[in-house]
C-alpha cells in the first residue's frame, strides 16, 4: 500500500492510498484506491513504502480462517513513520 501523491494529506484527514484488495473468496487481489481514516489515539499512520503477499494473505484469499471481504492484502512490508504533518 502507498500513499498517491494527490493525497498528501495531513495527519487527521482521509486519504486515499493504493491498496491490494480481494472481494470475495478465490478472486485475485486487484490495485485500487481506498479511503484510509486519520489514526485513532493508540494508532499511527505509516507510509508504506514496500509490501508484500505472504502465505497468510493467502489464506485469507482462500476465506480462512474467516471469510471476511473485502480485505486489504499485503500486510507486510516496509514503511516510515514521520511526524505527524508529513504522513
Ligand atoms: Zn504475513
Amino acid at each position: 500500500m502507498s500513499e498517491t501523491e494527490s493525497s498528501c494529506s495531513s495527519h487527521s484527514q482521509v486519504i486515499t492510498c493504493k491498496a491490494v484488495v480481494c472481494w470475495g473468496i478465490g478472486e485475485a487481489g486487484k490495485v485500487e484506491e481506498i479511503q484510509v481514516e486519520p489514526p485513532k489515539a493508540s494508532e499511527v499512520r505509516v507510509k508504506m513504502l514496500y509490501a508484500s503477499l505472504c502465505h497468510t494473505d493467502i489464506l485469507i484469499s482462500k476465506g480462512h480462517p474467516i471469510p471476511l471481504f473485502p480485505r486489504v492484502l499485503g500486510h507486510e512490508g516496509v514503511g516510515v513513520v514521520g511526524k505527524k504533518e508529513e504522513i
